[in-house]
């Protein structure tokens, strides 16, 4: 009998093992997807960042939302520029290295040194690289290694997440 208990004890540690194995990679509430900011004076609360951010960006950047592809502006901007991270203004990518992807999103083959983080998301089951602003934490979107050379990257990137500025 005690040890039929134990088995039952021990299936139902196992059940929950998977269960929050499983949660965890689809939980989108699970908070463990978020990016820490780099810089603590950008450690806002959620309602500082509603505060800030219209309701469509905020769900790019504090809740790794992904826009519509060929939605942004962005996709045809076509300027010498800087693009700044649409939560802090820090500048993360230089128009020099903008290329069409055609994949539907702003595209970028190497960021501004030191301006992203990245870290392993597992969404869409597959794992795929996450990058986001180093210093606010805010999501920016997915790179990939099927981007043009020398650097073989493809910075997959919201609009929403960005504000362009043009070289003056
Ligand atoms: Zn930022």
């Amino acid at each position: 009998m005690q040890k039929f208990f134990l088995f039952l004890t021990r299936r139902s540690f196992i059940m929950k093992s998977i269960a929050a194995f499983v949660g965890f990679f689809i939980s989108p509430s699970s908070g463990l997807a978020r990016s820490n900011p780099d810089n603590s004076s950008w450690a806002l609360t959620n309602d500082e960042w509603k505060q800030r951010l219209s309701s469509e960006v905020y769900k790019v950047l504090r809740e790794e939302a992904t826009e519509a592809p060929f939605s942004s502006p962005l996709n045809n901007q076509k300027q010498e520029g800087i693009y700044y991270c649409a939560g802090c203004d820090l500048s993360l990518f230089s128009s020099s290295a903008k290329f069409e992807s055609g994949t539907g999103w702003p595209s970028f083959s190497e960021p501004l040194s030191g301006s992203v983080a990245t870290k392993l998301d597992f969404k869409l089951i597959i794992p795929r690289t996450e990058y986001h602003c180093h210093r606010c934490g805010g999501h920016q979107g997915h790179v990939f290694n099927d981007g043009p050379r020398p650097t073989g990257k493809r910075y997959c990137n919201n609009g929403l997440a960005l504000v362009f500025r043009p070289k003056t």
